[in-house]
């Protein structure tokens, strides 16, 4: 069964999936991520995110989180052009073997210390693409990763919540 079968037989499973939002449970999250990152960096907390092979959805799902509802930004989580920039690599989709050299000049090219979050199952191990011969497999087969964000796609509530977790390791 091809990928393309597989993310088909995937949606239809799952139906509409369209979640009714929790305003309060985004801004009680977005507000504990401000202060652990104002905690943690004495400032915003500065991502460059990169799709080295994902379907699509993991990177729709990161735009809804920067969408007016959920506005992550004004928690203080930037999305960054240059990696020069960033705290955070955000990596989604599984490496296919054309970003392979990519992830790891955008990798070197961050300051220390940095992160490197995988976002989605696709990341983790190479997902519905796992064993392909146009992928490399997961993120941790070429970086050290940090934190993982399960989910296909994970929400941008469960977004969130791992991006909180991740700086309370740091924060205590
Ligand atoms: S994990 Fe993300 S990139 Fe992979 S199939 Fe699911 S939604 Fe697509």
């Amino acid at each position: 069964m091809s990928a393309l079968d597989k993310i088909l037989i995937s949606s239809i499973k799952k139906g509409i999936v369209t979640a009714s939002v929790d305003l309060s449970k985004i801004e009680a999250l977005g507000l504990e991520l401000k202060e652990m990152a104002n905690k943690h960096f004495g400032r915003s907390f500065n991502i460059r995110e990169m799709d080295t092979g994902s379907c699509g959805a993991c990177e729709a799902e990161i735009i809804a989180a920067n969408n007016p509802i959920y506005d992550v930004s004004r928690f203080g989580v930037n999305f960054v052009a240059s990696p020069r920039h960033a705290d955070a690599l955000l990596v989604t989709g599984p490496v296919s073997k054309n970003m392979a050299l990519a992830l790891k000049k955008t990798y070197a090219a961050m300051p220390g210390p940095k992160l490197v979050i995988t976002l989605g199952n696709c990341a983790l191990d190479g997902g519905i693409f796992k064993g392909s011969y146009y992928t490399e497999g997961g993120v941790s087969s070429i970086l050290p990763v940090t934190t993982h964000i399960p989910g296909c796609p994970p929400t941008p509530t469960e977004i969130l919540r791992a991006l909180v977790g991740l700086l309370k390791c740091f924060t205590g």
